[in-house]
C-alpha cells in the first residue's frame, strides 16, 4: 500500500490558485484506507473548494488513480470531467502523474506521497513517482523530475541533453523536454519560473 497524507488546505489553495473549474479524481484503493482520498474526504474537498471560492464540476472515485487507462474511462465515471479546466487527484504521485498522461488540463495532487509502507499487490510506478515525501508534481505539469531524470534535476535540463533525449539513458526522452512540452499544451509555461530549492532528504 502506497502511504500518502494529506497536504494542509493552504497549501491545495496556493496550488490552484491561478485555476477553477476544477474536477476531484479520489483513490478507492490505498488513499481510501488512509483517509486522504476516499468518498468522505472528496467530499470533504468538493465543499473545502466551494467555500474558498472555487467551482467543482464534479469528482470521480476510480479503483485506483493509478490504475486509470484512458479519458473515456474517465468520461464513463462522471462526464462532467468534459467541463473541467483543471483537476485534482487525491492519491499518490503515480496517481497524478497517471491522469496526467490522460488528459489535456493542468493536473495538481492533495498529497504527500511518504512510501510504500511494506509490500505491494499492483504493479510500482516508480518510475513516475519514488514517494519522496513532498510532492511538487503539480508544478511540472504531472511529470516528476525525481522520478524521471536520473539526476534528479528541478530546475530545467543539464547541458546533456541531446535532440531531446536524456544523456544518461540515450533511449528515454529527457523529462525536461516532456516537462517543457506538457507545460505548453496546457498554457502554464508560467510554472517554469518557479526556482525550486533542493529537496530535504533528512529525517525530521
Ligand atoms: S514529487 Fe515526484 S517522487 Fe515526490 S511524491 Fe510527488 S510524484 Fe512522487
Ligand atoms: S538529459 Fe534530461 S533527463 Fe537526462 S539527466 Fe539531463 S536533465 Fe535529466
Amino acid at each position: 500500500m502506497i502511504i500518502t497524507s494529506a497536504k494542509p488546505l493552504e497549501e491545495i489553495l496556493a496550488l490552484l490558485k491561478d485555476e477553477d473549474y476544477i474536477f476531484i479524481i479520489g483513490c478507492n484503493v490505498c488513499a481510501a484506507k488512509l483517509k486522504t482520498g476516499g468518498e468522505p474526504e472528496v467530499l470533504e474537498m468538493c465543499k473545502q473548494l466551494e467555500k474558498s471560492g472555487k467551482h467543482v464540476v464534479g469528482w470521480a472515485l476510480p479503483t485506483a488513480a493509478c490504475s486509470i487507462r484512458s479519458f473515456d474511462s474517465l468520461v464513463q465515471k462522471n462526464e462532467k470531467i468534459t467541463e473541467a479546466r483543471c483537476i485534482l487527484v487525491m492519491g499518490c504521485g503515480s496517481g497524478v502523474s497517471t491522469v496526467a498522461s490522460v488528459t489535456e488540463v493542468p493536473v495538481f495532487g492533495s498529497n504527500e506521497t511518504l512510501s510504500l509502507g511494506g509490500s505491494s499487490g499492483g504493479k510500482l510506478l516508480s518510475d513516475q513517482c519514488i514517494m519522496c515525501g513532498k510532492c511538487t508534481i503539480g508544478e511540472f505539469g504531472g511529470l516528476c523530475p525525481k522520478a524521471q531524470c536520473p539526476k534528479g534535476l528541478l530546475n530545467g535540463p543539464c547541458g546533456g541533453v541531446v535532440d531531446g533525449m536524456c544523456e544518461v539513458n540515450r533511449e528515454n526522452d529527457c523529462v525536461w523536454t516532456l516537462i517543457y512540452n506538457r507545460l505548453k499544451k496546457i498554457n502554464r509555461l508560467d510554472l517554469l519560473y518557479t526556482i525550486h530549492a533542493p529537496q530535504e532528504h533528512g529525517l525530521k
